[in-house]
Order: structure tokens, then sequence, then C-alpha cells
């Protein structure tokens, strides 16, 4: 008998035996209860039978410091089934958090993003990148019995780049009356250092996420992905997600990779290749900074837009890819420092791309960070190491103020704790928003795939969800998603770590 069919009659046989033990002489005042137990043996006997299929070998998940690792290998579509599976109750987790988000601030209902994702974004994806996008919906069934396709799951890969991106564009285009504020979000302080700025002449390299802290307290997986093609990859990232899209990750032919986004950038292209899977297939595909930058540009949409920040570790060399739509600019070294905190810098591109900012308002937070960059980097020249950069991950010295606050303006950003919010990303007064995890590796690590990571504010302080609504009702709409996002210790990660 094959095996599938022995399957099926077991898991029949469960089903049934449930139903008598349910129908068999029960009160009615249990029938509720008697219910309850028969969905969970059928849910118990469903993840028995999908834990046999032989898509998930070789996949395993464990939680450590606050993150959940997982390990996912294979051909793509048992990479994402992997993932559905293993991070089924994350995913559906995430996905009502992130798509509540996605409504609210577009005012766009969810049909409107799976149409957005089923014409525009699929048929960009290459083959691979759908059937990991198809597996991940098909794990996340076997686990849950979820109803969610792959388009809902597409939607929420272009978390990131449909909301504040395309919709902003579209709206224009449309001139939508009364259209919602939408501007590109001001994602993340990272810097890349190398040759006699640091300790050891190698790279190092580091970065916090910044984001709305409902979104952002469930940043919190490491992907160790081994794919049958490509190089090994070891990177942060969200449930359900096939890019970092906070970026921070390495691969196996020494490629060390991060990003920060670039305020008010403006522009879309509905030819073009979603950012989720360029970022990702760079990731997997790149072993040098051409590479890298060759695969980014190639059907570059202009979604997410970002100054990446990139090391080689085999060549010590470092680089900065400020890639706008219009214009991009590449700037590279075997000695010295780039750093990001939301502001581009390439005449052309500020100019193309980015028409509103103002790069001499030093209040701004984008303006604040990249002075205090500045100032802790040459402090620091010829120190820096990965112990180092996690402690400037958690920096809150605010240079407009000159003084030390946690508040928008500070490397480790809080923006819940300023009147001002971040105007230049839509960000309102009190926004609950700011740097939500860190990540900081060097060349000796990224050889032996390792990374260090922390969940919550890189300095360690804890946000409270409940006294944070009750101070501030503006934001009661969350209340459903937003939950306390708590402090982990500095935890480091290895490929192949398999407790
Ligand atoms: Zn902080």
């Amino acid at each position: 008998m094959p095996d599938v069919v022995r399957k099926i009659i077991a898991l029949s046989i469960l089903i049934i035996g449930a139903g008598l033990l349910w129908a068999g002489g029960r009160s009615s005042n249990d029938a509720a209860a008697a219910k309850n137990e028969m969905d969970s043996t059928i849910a118990q006997a469903r993840e028995r039978v999908a834990a046999d299929d032989p898509r998930l070998k070789g996949a395993y998940r464990y939680e450590r410091g606050g993150w959940v690792y997982v390990h996912l290998e294979g051909a793509p579509g048992n990479i994402g089934f992997q993932h559905g599976f293993l991070l089924a109750t994350e995913i559906q987790d995430a996905y009502a958090a992130v798509s509540a988000g996605m409504m609210h601030s577009t005012k766009r209902d969810w049909p409107f993003f799976r149409q957005v994702a089923r014409e525009m974004l699929w048929p960009k994806l290459d083959p691979e990148y759908q059937q990991e996008l198809q597996g991940i919906t098909e794990g996340l069934h076997a686990r849950t019995g979820s109803p969610l396709d792959v388009y809902d799951i597409v939607a929420l890969n272009s978390f990131e780049e449909v909301p504040d991106y395309y919709v902003p564009w579209l709206n224009k285009r449309e001139k939508l009356a009364n259209a919602p504020n939408l501007k590109s979000s001001g994602n993340c302080s990272a810097f890349v250092a190398t040759g006699s700025w640091t300790k050891d002449g190698q790279i190092v390299i580091a970065h916090n996420n910044w984001a709305s802290y409902m979104n952002g307290e469930r940043w919190r997986i490491i992907f160790d992905i081994q794919p049958a093609r490509g190089y090994r990859i070891l990177m942060d990232g969200f449930p359900g997600v096939i890019a970092s899209d906070d970026d921070f990750g390495i691969n196996s032919d020494g490629l060390m990779v991060t990003e920060t986004t670039i305020t008010q950038f403006e522009g879309w292209n509905p030819n073009g290749i979603p950012e989720f899977m360029r970022a990702r297939k760079a990731l997997q595909y790149a072993g040098s900074i051409d590479e890298y930058t060759r695969i980014m540009l190639d059907g570059n949409n202009g979604g997410y837009a970002n100054d990446w920040l990139l090391g080689d570790r085999k060549t010590g060399e470092i680089a900065q890819l400020e890639l706008g739509l219009k214009a991009y600019k590449l700037w590279r070294t075997k000695d010295g420092v780039f750093a990001g905190s939301n502001w581009a810098r390439d005449p052309r591109v500020l100019k193309e791309d980015t028409p509103e900012f103002e790069p001499n308002n030093l209040a701004t937070s984008p303006n604040a960070r990249r002075v205090r960059w500045e100032e802790l980097l040459n402090e620091n020249k010829g120190k820096i190491d990965v112990a180092l950069a996690q402690r400037m991950l958690g920096d809150h010295v605010d240079t407009f103020q000159k003084k030390e606050e946690a508040n928008e303006r500070a490397l480790c950003g809080h923006v819940d704790t300023s009147a001002r919010g971040v105007p230049q990303w839509a960000y309102t007064p009190f926004y609950p928003g700011g740097a939500v995890q860190g990540k900081a590796t060097d060349s000796t690590m990224t050889k032996e795939m390792r990374l260090t990571a922390r969940v919550g504010h890189p300095c360690g302080e804890d946000f409270l969800a409940k006294p944070f609504l009750a101070a501030h009702p503006d934001y009661a709409w969350e209340e459903p998603y937003l939950r306390d996002m708590k402090a982990g210790p500095w935890t480091e990660f290895r490929s192949g770590d398999n407790r």
C-alpha cells in the first residue's frame, strides 16, 4: 500500500473515531467542548500526517534568545513548504498584523492587495521563487488548514514595497482626492567598515531594523537556508517572507549585506521585478559586489529603495549602492566606512528620486543620525569590532539637541517618546516605531557563517504596549496586534546550528 494511502486511511480513522466520541452519550452542555476536542483531534491528526511529508526532510526549528531559528534546505518548493510548515503559527499571526496595517494606512481593502499580487507582482517572479511561495502556502495549509492562498502570501511579501511605494504612485496617477498621506518610511541605522577603520583590518557590518513596533516585534526569525542552487544563506527575517526584508544577511561565498531605506523616495515601475525577489536572489546568487549590484539593478521596480551596504570578505572590499529608480550610484573601497540612516547623498539620486528630501535639515531623524554616525565612527577609527558595533546600535545621542535622549534622532530609535514623530515618513507624534532589533557580524564570523542578533531595542530597553496605548489613544486601532517588545540578549547563530 502506498504511504500516502496509508496516511489517508489513518487520518480517516482518527476523524471517524473523534466523531463517534463526540456523538456518543455526551450531554448537550458538553457539545461545544466535545466539538473543540474533535477539532483539536483532527488538527493533531493532520499535523502528524503532514509531519511525515518528505518535503520536510532535513528541516528543523528551535528558539533561542527570543529568536526563532529555522533551517530550510533543498529544492525551492521544499524550502517553501518547510518555511510554511515550521513557521505556520508565526505566519498567521504576522499576516493578521501586517494586512491590518496595510489596509489601515492605504485605505485600500485586501482584494486590492491580492489583485496587485496576482496581476503585477506574480508574473515577474522567477519560477524558483514562485515555487517557493507556493510551497509556503502548502506548508502553512498542511500544518493548520489555513485558507490563505499564494496571492495572500505574495501580498504579505510585498508589505515593504506596495503600500508605501506603489500605492502613493498610483494615487498620484489616479489623482485620487483625499489620498492618505503615504511616504516611503525610514528603516534602519547601519554601517559597514573595513581596513584601517576596524580592529583587525577586516570587515565589520551592523544594522538595526526600524519598523513599527507592531510589525517589528514579529521580525525575529533567523533563516538558515541551504538551497539546491546558489549559496547558503544566513539572515534575519519575517514570517512568510522569502527575503530578509529589513535586510541583514551573509552567504557562503563571503558576501555581507545590509541596507537603510532612502527617505522621501518617490517612484515606481509597474513593469519591474519586485524588490523582495531581487533582494533574495542577490543574497542567494551574488558572490561579489558587482554581481550583487547587477541583480539589484536588473528589473529595478523602485520598490523599497535602499542604500545597500555591502562587504566581500574574500577581498576585504566594502561598497555602498544607492539604488534610486531614475538614478543610482556605487561607491567602493578597501579602506573606509559607509554608514546609513535613511538619507541619499548622490546629487542625481537626490534630484531625481528624492525631490523633497532636505539634506541640510539637521533636526530630522535621518540627518541627525548621519551626524552621529560620523562622530561615532571617527571617534572609534581602528577600534571597531562586533562588540563595539553592538553598542553603537544602542546609541541614544541626539546630535541636534546635543544630549542623550532615546528619541527619533537616536541611532537606536524610539519614536514613541517623541512629540515630533517623523513627518518625512508620515510617522505621526508618538508613533509606536523605531529600532526593533539589531544584528552584527564580521569577516571571520562570516567565513564560519555566524552572526549575532538581539531582539527588541538594541539598547536593551523594553517597550510595553498597555501603558503606551493608555497614553496614546490615537493608536487604539493597533490594540489587537501591538504587543510588548522585550529586549533579548545578544545571541549568536551559526548555519547548521541545531539547538
Ligand atoms: Zn534604545
